[in-house]
């Protein structure tokens, strides 16, 4: 017997991400055993820490026909990309996904998305058939080989979906201080409608890297993966990708990839720490504050090192710079730099739809 399966474009990205060893240790997508104990623990059955299940959508008829063992093609706009065999089966159901994100409510931009797939999953070892989908992914022999060649031994990895605001900047400059080099790495896959593009983040970028940053210090390059918006797992998952490109640091800052209210402030920080402390991670963690800017301090501060925090602090996040920028209202240089303002501007799509 004959089976394939249509795969949709994340599920490819998660294909060739497993395939370039930017999610080691998988060798393919999570089986049953893979998925219980990721959603129970955050950590693979054999010990090692991946807290955010990666997993294959097939259709229902696919799902209960096919036995164990069998070989199933994965289609991508009517071209057989890769093939998978399976190994187990199970459904993705509400209270898996209610472990991961930690709401099933349709609002949150991650819970609706794995709700749309389709909750038969199956999983098993996956061969890339097409390698020249390979070509324009990132790779782990690449960034390491180019860390290598700028003869950096530290490197830091910062993890962003926005344009560079003054809080990434007084973030980013720590880094650099600590380490000998700074990776950014924004994620260019699948991102909620209002989000920024991929071309406002890298206009943005490259204005920062030309006026300000010191050259040969700063490394750029796009992570295209979906944003799962499942904050603390998905903080730790961030980091072991970035540990996996050859990052020896990594950044966590406040509300890591959270969405709305659904995480507290610094419960990324709680769990990578928690995480971190039982098993190896593999990368050190930087868990900063929010740094904000404090009228009576007149700069870039955090709660850690200014007194004024209920009383001067002006907010910097990427949501209140996307309002400014919607309603075409210039935002104080105090949070964002007017060069990179102006960048933004110049873009054709600045939002995502
Ligand atoms: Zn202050």
């Amino acid at each position: 017997m004959k089976y394939q399966t249509k795969i949709d474009e994340e599920t490819l990205q998660d294909l060739i991400n497993i395939e370039t060893g930017l999610f080691f240790p998988l060798n393919g997508f999570m089986g049953k055993e893979e998925v219980l104990s990721v959603i129970e623990s955050g950590i693979l059955p054999d010990g090692k820490v991946f807290p955010i299940p990666i997993t294959l959508d097939v259709e229902e008829d696919l799902f209960k026909r096919a036995p164990d063992g069998a070989k199933i093609l994965l289609m991508y706009q009517g071209q057989a990309v890769a093939e998978v065999i399976i190994k187990s089966r199970f459904l993705m159901t509400d209270t898996f996904i209610e472990k991961i994100f930690k709401t099933v409510e349709m609002a949150h931009p991650g819970v609706r998305k794995e709700k749309e797939r389709r909750p038969w999953r199956i999983g098993g070892k996956t061969k890339l058939l097409d390698v020249a989908l390979l070509a324009e992914a990132l790779k782990p022999e690449t960034t390491k080989d180019i860390f290598r060649k700028k003869g950096w031994s530290t490197i830091v990895g910062f993890q962003t979906r926005n344009p560079v605001h003054r809080a990434h900047e007084y973030i980013q400059r720590l880094g650099l201080e600590v380490c000998d080099g700074l990776f950014i790495n924004p994620v260019t896959g699948w991102k909620k409608r209002g989000d920024f593009t991929q071309e406002a983040v890298v206009t943005a970028y490259e204005t920062m890297f030309r006026k300000f940053y010191p050259e040969n210090r700063v490394y750029f390059a796009g992570l295209k993966t979906q944003m799962r918006y499942a904050g603390p797992r998905e903080a730790v998952f961030h980091a072991i990708i970035r540990r996996n490109l050859g990052c020896t640091h990594f950044i966590i800052g406040r509300d890591h990839a959270g969405v709305g209210g659904y995480y507290g402030a610094y419960e990324a920080h709680d769990y990578a720490k928690k995480i971190g402390k039982e098993h190896n991670l593999g990368i050190e963690l930087l868990l900063t504050r929010e740094p904000y800017y404090c009228t009576k301090c007149k700069q870039i501060v955090t709660d850690r090192t200014c007194a004024h925090y209920e009383t001067n602090r002006v907010e910097i996040s990427g949501t209140i710079i996307r309002k400014y920028i919607s309603d075409k209202a210039i935002p104080d240089e105090t949070m964002l730099r007017k060069e990179i303002f102006d960048a933004i501007l110049s873009c054709d799509h600045v939002f995502m739809e």
